[in-house]
């Protein structure tokens, strides 16, 4: 600024004091306004973790009780648009909703598994798509809405020279193309299913034909559940699905020398789980009748790779499907200490690295960025987390 010159922005030129003193004001008024103003119907939503936030294997989490009373009213109705939010994909949503019964009346439409988002891609529905993982999978892809799911069983069925453990079996050379592979979950033969998904997408759908690697991409690979590891009995943690997808990709890039790649990817932390969380969160808002916009989706979660990156990746808004014009919510993302988090582990020296080495756990097609893993609050339990979010929200219902 220029001697001379009068800046009004300087708080000792006359225009400037009578502005500090308007924003002032203003703000005190916006603070005392927000004091007074207490809001009955919700412009928030809660997507809840479930294992680690409410349950830790089987055994409920005390808090996860307290906390439920405050979310319904005297006739067990929520006040608040509740969904749950999972990667376990090896099982149909009514199942997990059924485990969640202790809590309280949870319908299936309020649960999240690492596949619903499946439910968008109708465009894959009509055709014949191989279902890898285990568990009631033709239950779970037909619920989804997927016509002609065929399982690898089957496909080892109908083309058994390509199981080289049951070459004495009659061939059948019956004729089926794949138009699309869906991976659920971490299969049970891993070997048998990375032979068969190999065959199907270097024959383009049609495996008992010659390999020809010249058609690429591939045809259309989607997968859910994308976590390297999880945390059963025992002492150190178990393979996931993430791991399977590993060998995968490693033996088709080994074999091709290109990459594989997905037309999607769903579960935590993708984009796209989160897009459709906050779609069934608007949908329930509509269904009672809530006018208020959704601005606000609380994530609360015990594990920051997944649930606080996805809730500030969320917030990195560059949409690329259908739910994109409904997708106006920002994600706030709320950490507990009841899980995987723990508040007293020694913070290494150089977090950057620390976090650099956890990061490396992540997927191949997900960047790592520290301010991804962030948390907007951390709170010792998910009582806490309903009380912090009431708080901020000034929600007070009646
Ligand atoms: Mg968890």
């Amino acid at each position: 600024m220029k001697e001379g010159i009068i800046n009004p922005e300087s708080p000792h030129s006359i225009l400037g004091f009578a502005r500090g003193m308007t924003k002032g004001i203003t703000n005190v008024l916006f603070l005392f306004n927000s004091f007074l103003q207490v809001n009955i119907l919700p412009s928030f939503g809660f997507l809840f973790d479930i294992d680690g936030v409410l349950v830790r294997g089987k055994t409920p989490i005390p808090s996860a009780k307290t906390a439920f009373q405050k979310l319904v009213n005297s006739q067990g109705q929520f006040l608040v648009p509740v969904v749950f939010v999972t990667n376990a994909g090896n099982c149909l949503r009514q199942k997990k909703a059924d485990q969640l019964s202790h809590l309280l009346g949870i319908s299936q439409n309020q649960v999240m598994m690492s596949h619903s988002p499946l439910r968008m891609f109708k465009r894959y529905h009509e055709k014949c798509v191989l279902v890898s993982g285990q568990g009631p999978l033709l239950d779970i892809a037909q619920d989804l809405g997927f016509c002609q799911p065929i399982t690898i069983e089957t496909l080892r069925e109908k083309h058994p020279l390509l199981d080289v453990v049951d070459h004495e079996r009659r061939p059948n050379v019956l004729v089926s193309i794949y138009f699309s592979v869906v991976l659920f979950g971490e299969p049970v033969r891993w070997e048998t299913n990375l032979q068969l998904i190999i065959d199907v997408l270097l024959t383009s759908g049609y495996p008992g034909n010659p390999y020809h690697h010249e058609n690429y991409p591939h045809i259309p690979v989607l997968a859910c559940n994308m976590d390297l590891m999880w945390v059963a009995e025992a002492q150190s943690p178990r393979f996931g699905h993430g791991t399977f997808m590993v060998c995968l990709e490693n033996i088709y890039k080994k074999i091709t020398g290109k990459d594989l790649k997905y037309e999607a990817l769903m579960g935590k932390p993708s984009k796209v789980t989160y897009q459709y969380a906050e779609y069934l969160i608007r949908a329930q808002a509509a269904e009672r009748r809530w006018k208020q916009p959704i601005q606000t989706l609380y994530a609360v979660g015990d594990n920051l790779m997944t649930d606080v990156y996805g809730a500030n990746l969320y917030n990195h808004n560059s949409w690329e499907n259908e739910l994109a014009s409904a997708a106006a919510a920002h994600c706030r993302s709320v950490l507990v200490c009841t899980g995987v988090y723990n508040p007293h582990t020694e913070v290494p020296l150089d977090t950057r690295e620390s976090i650099t080495e956890a990061v490396f756990h992540g997927h191949r097609d997900f960047r790592f960025d520290p301010g991804l893993v962030e948390p907007d609050h951390i709170v010792p339990d998910v009582d806490a987390a309903v009380d912090l979010v009431f708080q901020l929200e000034n929600f007070a219902p009646n």
